[in-house]
């Protein structure tokens, strides 16, 4: 079992793992035209165990409603389980309050969102070094970093663009930048090739294999492009893992 004491030995323990995680959202009033149950309660996750270690690109398929985002929002301590554990480097955020999770998130998870979700106003710089004051670093620290990263993931010569100067994969590629930014063990992707021409997807998938040479790398996608490039695939349906 995971435990605080193992998170020095990455080689094998996994950077997240999940275990019979159960998440149900409680719908009020009358609004249960869509659920696949009766009363208001829909069981989005049901009793799903999995773990990923650094080095791996996994995906998880589905189709909508399926469960992917509440999962990946599981793994990335956003939200708690009802029942069962999620542990990131070996600590159970289950067992966390909001401060607590918080922290772990800060330190150990890069996330990257469908619409970019960077600040308009600010440059591509400026949006990668944004997040790093939570870390506490100086500014001329966080200029280096984030200019360090956006070189990375290709794009040296828009350092001074704003979101609205650059193209939608060009956005995506800043927001990998930006994930990277806390120095994080698990990078979580929800549908991020979900706003990108086929071109595009296929550099923000380059980009996202690259990362997952040092990190774990959690993919939610319905793209079949995206979910062609997993090193591994997990299928939910009606939230729960399926064999295929
Ligand atoms: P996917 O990402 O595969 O589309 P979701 O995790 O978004 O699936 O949703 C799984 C199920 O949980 C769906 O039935 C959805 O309507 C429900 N659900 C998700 N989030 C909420 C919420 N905040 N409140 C109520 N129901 C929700």
């Amino acid at each position: 079992m995971s435990s605080e004491s193992q998170t020095n030995s990455m080689s094998d323990s996994p950077i997240v793992q999940c275990t019979e995680v159960v998440r149900t959202y409680t719908r009020g009033g009358t609004g249960s035209l869509f659920s696949r149950q009766s009363g208001t309660s829909v069981t989005a996750v049901d009793a799903v165990s999995m773990a990923v270690q650094r080095g791996e690109l996994v995906g998880l398929a589905g189709p909508s409603g399926s469960g992917k985002s509440t999962l990946l929002h599981l793994l990335a301590a956003l939200e708690t389980p009802d029942t069962g554990n999620v542990a990131i480097t070996g600590m159970n955020t289950s067992l966390m309050g909001e401060r607590g999770r918080t922290a772990i998130r800060r330190d150990h998870v890069g996330i990257v969102f469908q619409r970019f979700h960077l600040l308009p106003s600010l440059t591509a710089l400026q949006n990668v070094a944004l997040p790093m004051i939570e870390q506490g670093s100086g500014k001329r620290e966080r200029r280096r970093r984030a200019q360090s990263l956006l070189e990375d993931v290709g794009l040296g010569d828009r350092l001074s663009h704003r979101p609205a100067a650059l193209s939608g994969g060009e956005q995506q590629r800043v927001a990998v930048a930006r994930a990277l930014g806390g120095d994080p063990d698990l990078v979580i992707a929800d549908e991020p090739t979900g706003e990108l021409d086929s071109t595009a997807s296929e550099a923000v998938l380059d980009l996202l294999a690259d990362v997952a040479a040092d990190h774990a790398v959690v993919v939610a996608s319905h793209d079949p492009m995206a979910i062609d490039r997993m090193d591994r695939v997990l299928r939910l349906r009606d939230g729960r893992l399926t064999d295929g």
